[in-house]
């Protein structure tokens, strides 16, 4: 085994990784200080520059390109004292990650010599080649020209590497003929229409207009294995996940790695993290392990939507740059491990006007009345769009995860928890006996009693539960970009607040309590059917909402099927969120992704097992047949029994193997998705059984027993 393939390897997993020690401790102030911000725009920019921008960023007020100049220039000013040489535009293709094209900040000067310099233009518009990011059939070949804008509303950053640093630009990325070709553009689109329909929505309830700002408080979860593991499993370094790997005796049943103590090890990857995630201005929060073995979380403080879906891209970067350097890889994949905890990324939105969360209950009945009337909203949406919401959690990695292990099923419903599930059905049915306590319940603006606050139960197995003042979405993937759940939300809720406006404006004022009475009866009778407050991870929920007629998307082929349902497409549509033609492209792009994902995966599955794997059991089989013929030449007795049943197992395992390793081979040179998933799993089959049976000590594949707990 040992060649100098495999010491290349070793080599590697020993040097440490080439990243800068950050720095001994982190200070409060350390906060944002990488993060060209309010105070750094302040200080850098000339006095009527910084209030332009600074309304742009606060209060949505249009950019004004005059200034754009002066702010390249201060922002230049301000990234060099940092450190920085370089520049980029950073934004969102669609391969699920971020993109970065750097150009130095150099111009030739005279006397041979160079200077820095960054012009407006350099900051408002970029031309990166789009041609090989995926479009989706948008783009078409002659203009592989790609346009990069940038966003004002999220602030510019630094990266820092071990020489320098880098000035990264938050920007939309379209095509010339102004097509999304990324994942901010739709979601900046959605939060505009979700803002405008809140307003009007708010007028109805004769609010003064007040900034509207839709929040996303965005969980993370993850795991951490040893790098000198990861080097040798070619199906985590090629796939993020294992693709082989019998579960241990021990592994999550004694729920003692959940919240406990943190190891030292991990705490000083954890650590590091927060500092970098800091210094970015990422309000990190809290820390904890999950629940399967080597599984981790981390929260932030919730945030302006656009800014946070931004702030997650970054979070996973750090993660996976801090682990490095701590010789770990962190993993994002929604499945590892088979047989234990995926890592979903639970989703927490809620929509403010002014101060005011409209998720939360509060304590006086003109609250509640307008509390009752965006929960509503929310339920009839996510009945109507259960599926549109579905289409964002598709996924090779997710696939693997939904109605798994402890996760979520594929099927979206709403929790409420008992109480305020009572409420809304005593609103529904608006008869006497059905509310408990208030009587018969009346939304009336003055008389709806105070709701119980934070009476919420926290359900976890709920696809998409309110929690006290938000909404969670726990259907999301680990190593998804937030933008497209949310991009859709919006849009659905936006839907929701015209529908009931609608009615609400049409109604003269003396009657408001009583159409809005009856519109929110009629609503919720009409919706009521996805609200479940059961277990959501029980086989009996899924049957029962197949009985109310839920959607139930297993893979992504099935999920992502809604992005081409014309209600679908003209919904999304109306709101200029995303035309036909990029929601066909969307479905394009997750298809292609899945199918390449599924290929990929099942050639790496193929080229294990038959490399590495079955030359071991060949070389265990004839070992043991040998053993047993002359076993039975020097007529042994006692051992027979035993040595032919341990050749037979190898035996069959191998006959197995081959067979097993043919069918897939046949399912990959077919190409199609679920042949090769079934053939991967009846190859894995196989090799799972015969890690019981091979000598530990020529096993290839460091073992889950070892990658789970020896970190
Ligand atoms: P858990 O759900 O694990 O019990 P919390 O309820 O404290 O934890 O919060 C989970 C996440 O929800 C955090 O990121 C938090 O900032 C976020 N969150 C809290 N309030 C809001 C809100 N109004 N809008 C969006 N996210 C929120
Ligand atoms: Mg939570």
């Amino acid at each position: 085994m040992h060649n100098d393939r495999i010491h290349a390897i070793h080599a590697l997993a020993a040097r440490a990784a080439e990243q800068p020690a950050p720095p001994a401790r982190a200070t409060i102030e350390d906060f944002g200080s990488d993060v060209f911000g309010e105070q750094a725009i302040r200080k850098y920019l000339p006095k009527v520059v910084a209030e332009k921008l600074l309304a742009t960023v606060n209060s949505g007020a249009p950019l004004d390109p005059a200034i754009a100049a002066d702010v390249a220039h201060g922002m230049k000013e301000w990234a060099v004292d940092r450190g920085a040489t370089h520049f980029t535009h950073w934004f969102m293709p669609l391969n699920g990650g971020t993109a970065e094209k750097h150009d130095a900040f150099l111009e030739p000067a005279a006397g041979g010599k160079a200077v820095f310099a960054f012009s407006g233009k350099n900051l408002v518009l970029g031309e990166p080649d789009a041609s090989s990011f995926p479009n989706g059939g948008i783009r078409s070949t002659f203009e592989a020209r790609g346009y990069t804008a940038w966003d004002p509303t999220s602030p510019a950053f630094i990266k820092r590497h071990a020489n320098g640093a880098t000035l990264c630009i938050p920007t939309a990325f379209c095509s010339f003929g102004g097509e999304a070709l990324d994942r901010k553009t739709p979601l900046l689109r959605s939060i505009q229409a979700l803002k405008k329909a809140t307003t009007r929505l708010m007028r109805c309830f004769g609010l003064p207009d007040e900034p509207v700002r839709v929040t996303l408080g965005a969980e993370q979860e993850y795991f951490l294995v040893d790098r000198a593991f990861w080097l040798q499993r070619p199906d985590l370094v090629q796939t993020g996940r294992t693709l082989f790997g019998a579960p241990p005796p021990k592994h999550q049943q004694l729920e003692d790695h959940y919240f406990g103590a943190i190891r030292p090890r991990v705490l000083k990857f954890m650590e590091e993290a927060e500092r970098e995630l800091w210094r970015l201005g990422i309000p990190a929060k809290t820390r904890h392990n999950e629940v399967a073995p080597a599984q981790f979380e981390l929260a932030p403080v919730f945030e302006e939507l656009n800014l946070a879906v931004d702030h997650n891209m970054l979070v996973m970067e750090v993660l996976r740059q801090c682990a490095e350097r701590n010789g770990l890889v962190c993993l994002l994949h929604e499945k590892p491990f088979a047989g234990v905890n995926g890592s979903g990324k639970h989703n927490n939105w809620s929509l403010a006007y002014g101060a005011r969360n409209l998720l939360d209950p509060g304590d006086d009945p003109a609250q509640n009345a307008i509390f009752l009337t965006v929960l509503c909203a929310v339920v009839r949406a996510i009945d109507l769009h259960a599926d549109l919401l579905r289409t964002t959690t598709a996924g090779a990695g997710n696939d693997c995860r939904l109605g798994g292990n402890e996760a979520p099923p594929a099927v979206v419903s709403v929790f409420l928890g008992d109480q305020l599930a009572d409420v809304v059905s005593a609103l529904a049915r608006g008869s006497r006996g059905a509310a408990r306590k208030a009587g018969t319940l009346r939304v009336g603006v003055d008389t709806l009693p105070p709701l119980p606050r934070d009476a919420t139960d926290r359900n976890r197995t709920s696809t998409f539960a309110f929690t006290g003042n938000k909404f969670e979405f726990r259907q999301p993937g680990a190593s998804q970009p937030c933008a497209a759940a949310n991009m859709f939300l919006n849009v659905m809720v936006a839907d929701s607040f015209d529908r009931f406006a609608d009615q609400l404006e049409k109604s003269p004022p003396e009657a408001f309590n009583d159409t809005l009475q009856a519109l929110l009866r009629r609503v919720f009778r009409k919706h009521e059917r996805v609200i479940f407050n059961g277990d959501g991870y029980s086989a009996e929920w899924v049957a029962e909402a197949d009985r109310r007629g839920l959607p139930n998307l297993r893979d992504t082929r099935q999920a992502i099927a809604p992005l081409l349902d014309g209600a679908n497409q003209a919904l999304v549509a109306k709101y200029g969120v995303l035309s036909k033609v990029e929601m066909e492209s969307r479905h394009e792009v997750a298809l292609e992704e899945y199918e390449r994902k599924v290929g990929i995966e099942g050639g790496i599955a193929l080229e294990i097992a038959r490399s590495m794997i079955l030359p071991v059991v060949v070389d265990a089989y004839s070992k043991a047949a040998t053993t047993l013929g002359r076993a039975s030449a020097d007529g042994l007795s006692a051992g027979l029994a035993g040595l032919r049943a341990e050749a037979e197992t190898l035996g069959r395992g191998l006959d197995d193997l081959s067979s097993r390793c043919a069918g897939l081979e046949k399912a990959l040179a077919a190409g199609d998705p679920g042949a090769v998933l079934a053939a991967m799993a009846a190859v894995r089959e196989t090799v799972d059984a015969l890690e019981h049976e091979v000598d530990d000590a020529a096993w290839p594949l460091p073992k889950y027993r070892e990658m789970l707990f020896l970190y």
